[in-house]
């Protein structure tokens, strides 16, 4: 019997949850450790009594929020449950027959799976040998099919940032019917002067679309709730393609709260960032070749001692993101949390 479903779902792979450990440390999903942010949750307490009412389908506070915030016009800002959601929406807006997607590799794992799911072919071009994006490969690998290149930066799980140069390289050397979408789910994090903010330098650009997130520094992971700023047409597009009503009441809620405590977001980025520096520091000297992070996380290029040194964490009662025989993604805690990952870095190189 030939089954109803199409072949190429086959080459994803099906997504296994990790060993539910209550009690262990998790340093594996690029989380904020320090709770939601103030007037968070008395925000959504407060948005309780409407849940049997349908959100706002264009989700109008929260755009024009954001649009004055980024000082672009709210017509230019599609919402979705989460940037992830959002980048799939963007590759079925594009996907035409025959057409693909360049992204670096290794990079998001979320974008194999968007551009599957879309009906695009994948281009992924190697990253150079220090885990950064390679911009002159990928401005070499777009074709008459390509619709969109996608830049993460910082790229997770590697962590380094694309310059304004490379970026400007890229916008210059690509047709501009090809969008170049750039993934800045890690901005907050970024220090680096040489990394643009993608919305100042990029938004004019009628082919530029930039991802953005509450999921990461302004901490609502669990409420699922992302955005893009692109050109009308393509924000309308792509918003066409958004699952109907899909921010909720309480994401919508607790977004526009969020953005009130932006100072506090701030004062624990600036924690974070801190902890970036000491951590790199102190594991660099049992890991040498570390690379430099912009982000709330770090990359172990560990090779084929990767699956190891992650069951090495978990009987440490740590969880780390392992990738495949490539390198472990580290994401950063608190003090104290950052200290037992060194611990257990250094118990495994001495071991
Ligand atoms: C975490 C992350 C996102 C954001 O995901 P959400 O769906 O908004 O939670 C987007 N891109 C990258 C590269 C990420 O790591």
């Amino acid at each position: 019997m030939t089954k109803p479903l199409r072949k190429d779902l086959e080459n994803i792979p099906l997504y296994v949850p990790g060993k539910a450990l209550p009690e262990a440390l998790k340093l594996s999903s690029n989380e904020v450790p320090y709770g939601p942010l103030p007037g968070v949750p008395e925000a959504i307490a407060a948005a309780v009594g409407e849940v049997h009412r349908y959100p706002d389908l264009a989700v109008v506070r929260l755009r024009d929020a954001l649009a004055e915030r980024l000082g672009v016009d709210a017509e230019r800002i599609a919402a979705g449950t989460g940037s992830v959601a959002l980048i799939g929406h963007l590759m079925q807006a594009v996907a035409d027959p025959g057409c693909d997607v360049v992204y670096s590799w290794r990079s998001f794992e979320a974008y194999p799976i968007a551009a599957t799911v879309a009906g695009l072919r994948s281009v992924q071009v190697p990253n150079t040998a220090d885990h950064r994006h390679d911009i002159a490969a990928m401005i070499k690998a777009v074709g008459p099919d390509t619709r969109a290149v996608i830049v993460c930066s910082p790229n997770n799980p590697t962590g380094q940032a694309v310059t304004a140069a490379e970026l400007d390289e890229l916008f210059d050397a690509v047709d501009p019917s090809v969008l170049v979408v750039i993934d800045e789910a890690y901005r907050e994090f970024v220090t680096d002067p040489a990394a643009p903010d993608a919305v100042e330098r990029y938004a004019d650009r009628p082919n530029a679309v930039v991802f953005r997130t509450f999921s990461k520094a302004w901490g609502l992971a669990g409420l699922r709730a992302g955005y893009l700023i692109g050109s009308p047409e393509v924000a309308a597009a792509v918003s066409k393609c958004v699952i109907p009503f899909a921010v909720n009441v309480l994401a919508q809620t607790a977004a526009l709260a969020a953005l009130e405590a932006e100072e506090e977001m701030r004062r624990r980025v600036a924690l974070v960032v801190a902890e970036r520096e000491r951590m790199l520091a102190a594991a660099r000297e049992f890991v040498p070749d570390i690379p430099d992070s912009q982000a709330n996380f770090f990359w172990l290029p560990l090779g084929e001692r990767t699956v190891p040194f992650a069951a090495h964490c978990q009987e440490q009662g740590i969880l780390v993101r392992p990738f495949d025989d490539d390198g472990v993604r580290v994401t950063l805690g608190r003090p104290e949390d950052d200290d037992r990952m060194l611990e257990a870095i250094r118990s495994f190189k001495e071991a």
